[in-house]
């Protein structure tokens, strides 16, 4: 039974739905186990009840038509009770309920495990035997097994809101919710362009046939030209190669003959496939053909076969981004859109962006902050391909898509457009207007910036200068490091078009979720791996160059400061700070910069240690700077960027206050300032609390920046401080966030915090 269970669940995971995983797992399981019958139960949502999914053993007619109450029979139970249910002899239990058109009296015993996911009861696995049977402890461990896994399955066609047209019994035109990471804030509704990836073999389903005679011309084409590389591949490689692995060679050209993959292909182009989509699915169904073998040589063909599948396809796709023709009111959607997406659609027409990849700090979503273009990252489960031309709702401010949605839907979100539109019109008043609470309490409100794209948008918001410039994205941009001069360039562009407002710039954050393609490090842990300073410390070349072009390009402008991130403990930051001291003192000895400022250095709080060490930190530098996103995460032990446990990620844990409040007083003990630079900072109801903790300055992405100020002006700083104090006696996360809701009470300022916007899920 064990070696089956490995390749149920090897083919739950490959199928190709849901409904396929259900009728895997129950003609499956039923010839493992020798039951009569196996029968999944899943949640249905909109009539509250169980509903019978799949079924070996019971009458077919009864799937999805029968159904039970949330406490009814001994489904209802095993749910209710969130635990395996073992009876021997079903029928004489109190809660067992006589379906007739299931023909359950036939059966006697019964065992059925409740399938649960992130706490959520989302259905029943059950087991039945016609003659009396005990099933032991190894048949609830296989079934739990089981159940563990189908839960995943469940809970992703769930996400993507194939779940629910599954219960409902089909209906193409259902609303479909899609959540994910907010990106960057804003509402937008406009139409689906699908920015494919190169040759993906899997995203090819939604497109179109042209008409039969194009579509085999263009597929004929690309076979031509695919045999013809193969050719001269061969021919180029002949002298190195043996006539076995020449062999090899011929084998592809044949198997895109007429004869072979090339028959099917065009035999599906007949039906109504387009090129694409025909080939693709070929492709795939011959790989997993090949990929399903015991022997390992034929199994390696599949490589090949994709290798080859790919190659075509790119030829087919060639001409495609010059033929996409973006309507008004664009959503570009994506598997993985990267942010030269921005470069082929003209800004006027783009809306909204959702990508199934990314996090909230990944370049994509630091991009669309800063040019205020609403966006959702991170949807797991998200098949562009499938929204093609679709009309969607974006909502960045929470994170979430919808499609097909219903009227009423679709007008409130155009409600809530309307407002942020309106919104942002009144708060450009406050642009030129100082962050002061009512009682006269000045903080500096700066932006987070990393691209030069910032610059316009952070001034126009009034920004009083860059809290964190996140020196790593310029080197996203290159194939390579850049040199010392082009950094310079780079930076002094940045230092005046602020000037004379402060810059924080940061030396290269790296490692974690942040790769250079140039230089990849591969770790299992790679957020407790090589990051930030560990790398450039480890690397002082790169550290001296870059502070170096720092300095020199803030020559006679003076508005630099330099900030170190992820120092973890008090030699780091020594190390830091004397290399930063060395580069100046050799650059005052160099023509042309003797009369350099040495800039004002600064340390991030972004890890435990670094906390608890504040005091020390606060002794060796000019000022603090918390960097909340990951401090988050290093104090909660939650991925940042793992949507799986977004739930637990929170700054407002009391946590990760007590942890903000701590290091606010160890900086105000040595007399120097802070700020914050993490998310929170932006957010409206977390900036009071820092602005309560006493941080002297908050450092935020540009589209919050007047939100913030405008609710630091509405705002005094005694009313403030006891709503810290009360917060401080908090235990848990929803307490915090309904003190912080409750603090504000006005209706107008309660539109500056979001929470007006939020939809009940
Ligand atoms: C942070 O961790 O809060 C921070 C500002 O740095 P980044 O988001 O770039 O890691
Ligand atoms: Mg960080």
């Amino acid at each position: 039974m064990l070696s089956d269970l490995r390749s149920i669940i090897q083919q739950v995971s490959e199928s190709a739905d849901l409904e396929v995983a259900l009728e895997v797992i129950v003609s499956r399981v039923k010839r493992s186990m020798s039951v009569s019958v196996c029968s999944i139960y899943l949640h249905d949502e909109e009539r509250s009840r169980f509903l019978l999914m799949a079924s070996k053993g019971l009458s077919r007619k009864a799937v999805r038509k029968v159904s039970l109450g949330f406490d009814e029979g001994l489904v209802g139970l095993v749910a209710s009770r969130e635990e395996p249910i073992n009876i021997e002899v079903a029928d004489q239990h109190p809660a067992f309920r006589y379906i007739p058109e299931t023909g359950e009296e036939k059966y006697s015993s019964f065992l059925g495990v409740p399938i649960i996911h992130h706490k959520r009861v989302l259905g029943v696995l059950v087991v039945q035997q016609r003659v009396k049977r005990k099933f032991d402890e190894s048949d609830e461990a296989f079934l739990i097994t089981l159940s563990a896994q189908l839960a995943g399955e469940i809970a992703h066609a769930e996400s993507v809101g194939d779940l629910k047209r599954l219960t409902s019994g089909g209906g193409a035109d259902q609303e479909i919710e899609f959540h994910g990471l907010p990106g960057s804030p804003g509402i937008a509704l406009g139409s689906v362009v699908v920015i494919s990836p190169v040759a993906d073999l899997y995203a090819t389903s939604a497109v179109e046939s042209r008409g039969e005679k194009t579509e085999m011309e263009e597929f004929n084409e690309a076979v031509l030209r695919a045999r013809l590389h193969i050719k001269n591949l061969e021919r180029s490689l002949s002298s190195h190669i043996s006539d076995q692995e020449r062999l090899l060679f011929t084998a592809y050209v044949q198997m895109l003959d007429d004869q072979n993959l090339g028959r099917e292909v065009k035999q599906r182009i007949k039906e109504g496939a387009s090129a694409q989509s025909a080939w693709s699915e070929v492709i795939l169904a011959h790989c997993k053909h090949f990929e399903a073998m015991e022997d390992p040589y034929f199994r390696e063909r599949a490589v090949d076969i994709r290798d080859l599948g790919r190659r075509v396809l790119s030829y087919m796709q060639e001409h495609e981004s010059d033929e996409i023709e973006f309507p008004d009111q664009t959503i570009l959607i994506g598997e993985d859109l990267s942010p030269d997406v921005l470069g082929i659609i003209p800004t006027e027409k783009l809306a909204g962006m959702v990508s199934a990849q990314g996090s909230v700090n990944s370049h994509l979503s630091i991009l669309a902050r800063a040019m205020g273009i609403p966006t959702v990252v991170g949807v797991e489960g998200l098949k562009p391909g499938r929204l093609r031309g679709k009309e969607v709702i974006v909502d960045g401010h929470n994170g979430y898509m919808y499609a097909n949605a219903t009227p009423e839907h679709r007008s409130y979100f155009e409600e809530l457009r309307r407002e942020d539109a309106e919104l942002s019109t009144e708060l450009e008043q406050l642009r030129d207007l100082p962050a002061i609470t009512l009682d006269d309490h000045r903080i500096k409100l700066l932006v987070n910036t990393g691209l030069m794209a910032d610059v316009r948008t952070s001034i126009e918001r009034g920004a009083e200068g860059v809290g964190l410039f996140r020196s790593e994205v310029p080197f996203f941009m290159r194939q390579r490091f850049p040199t010392e001069e082009e950094q310079r360039q780079y930076y002094r562009e940045l230092l005046e078009a602020f000037s004379p407002r402060p810059v924080v710039m940061r030396t290269l954050d790296i490692g974690g979720d942040k790769a250079l393609p140039y230089f990849p490090i591969k770790e299992d842990n790679p957020f407790l791996g090589w990051r930030g300073i560990r790398i450039t410390l480890d690397h002082p070349e790169l550290f001296l160059g870059q502070v170096r072009a720092m300095m020199k390009a803030s020559y006679q402008l003076d508005n630099l400061s330099i900030l170190f991130p992820m120092v973890s403990g008090v030699p780091e930051l020594e190390m830091a700070v004397d290399l930063v001291k060395r580069a100046h003192r050799e650059l005052t000895e160099e023509d042309g910069f003797d009369e350099i400022l040495m800039p004002k250095l600064g340390a991030m709080i972004e890890v435990p240690s670094a906390v608890f060490l504040a005091r020390e930190f606060a002794k060796r530098v000019d000022y603090l700077s918390v960097g909340s996103n990951d401090l988050t995460q290093y104090i909660l032990a939650v991925d940042r960027n793992n949507p799986r446990v977004v739930d637990l990620y929170d700054a407002m844990h009391p946590a990760v206050i007590a942890a903000l409040h701590h290091v606010a007083r160890a900086a105000r003990a040595e007399g120097i300032s802070a700020g914050v630079c993490g998310e929170v900072a932006g957010d409206p109801l977390g900036a009071l609390l820092l602005v309560a903790m006493g941080y002297e300055s908050l450092s935020m992405s540009a589209s919050n920046l007047l939100r913030v100020k405008a609710l630091i002006r509405s705002s005094n700083l005694s009313d403030l401080r006891m709503l810290l104090k009360q917060v401080l006696k908090v235990a848990n996360v929803e307490e915090v966030h309904q003190s912080l809701a409750d603090f504000v009470q006005d209706p107008e300022l309660r539109k500056l915090t979001k929470l007006g916007k939020k939809r009940s899920h």
